[in-house]
């Protein structure tokens, strides 16, 4: 079906279920009076259109041929996370977010992992409860992805890619896990250690540093780092780079299971 469709779909849809109402419930709405049903068109197309698979779709970038670079977000949402999204959409930049379980369910029904995907931002797993995966029984370690997996698929409908282990801890049992979940490993080969030094300046400075096909580690539940964006960006604009999602930064979804630190 094509995107254009998917409204008119939509209102055919809406007025089926509304046509099915059994008249008792019918005639019990008309007594108390309620607020009509809004339906916002174009934020349905696009939640129904990052539902279907392959989601994100991935820009074409040539990032062989292009300085791109793939600035990533981890153990969030936090309550930075919508300023940082309102910096991106802004400035046009899409990122990856490596989301916690826990964080995702704590967060006011699902308000900013929807945002994180309407924007068009790539959403990873890194876990339920942010233990280092390779040190886990495999039952808990199967239980740390897959319920971040079924948080994250019920409240955006996006059925995740990619995974980044906590502390980058993995191993044969992590790789083997992944693999059948369908996630490739990422890690990084920039590492801004926001995490220790909450100093804005310093973090830009060290994401600043990426080279053509980098992965930038950045924490968004850290003030810090979200006050670092502007200037990040400015840096690594200024030096001609292209801000891609994972995917995007490889021109593919990785493959599942195995591990990238770069381009
Ligand atoms: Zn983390």
């Amino acid at each position: 079906m094509r995107v254009w469709a998917l409204p008119l779909a939509l209102v055919a849809l809406v007025s089926c279920v509304t046509q099915s109402v059994p008249r008792r419930q019918q005639a019990r709405v008309q007594i108390v009076p309620s607020r009509p049903v809004v339906v916002d068109p174009v934020a349905l197309a696009k939640r129904l259109r990052s539902m279907q698979h392959g989601w994100p779709a991935s820009r074409k970038f040539d990032c062989a041929r292009l300085k791109c670079v793939a600035l990533t977000f981890d153990d969030g949402p936090g309550e930075h996370t919508g300023r940082l999204l309102d910096m991106l959409r802004q400035r046009d930049v899409r990122a990856t977010f490596f989301v916690i379980g826990q964080m995702v369910a704590a967060d006011k029904g699902g308000r900013t992992v929807r945002r994180i995907v309407d924007d068009g931002h790539e959403i990873g797993n890194h876990s339920w409860s942010h233990p280092p995966l390779a040190e886990l029984p495999h039952e808990a370690l199967k239980k740390e992805l897959k319920h971040t997996e079924n948080i994250v698929q019920r409240l955006t409908g996006v059925r995740m890619r990619v995974m980044r282990p906590p502390y980058g801890s993995t191993d044969d049992d992590v790789a083997a896990e992944t693999r059948r979940e369908g996630l490739a490993q990422i890690l990084w080969n920039v590492d801004t250690l926001d995490w220790q030094d909450r100093v804005a300046t310093t973090v830009a400075k060290r994401a600043g540093a990426a080279k053509p096909g980098s992965i930038v580690l950045l924490h968004d539940i850290h003030r810090s780092t979200v006050d670092a964006v502007p200037a990040m960006l400015d840096t690594l604009g200024r030096k001609g780079y292209t801000f891609v999602t994972v995917s995007e930064l490889y021109g593919k979804t990785p493959a599942p299971g195995r591990t990238y630190t770069a381009r």
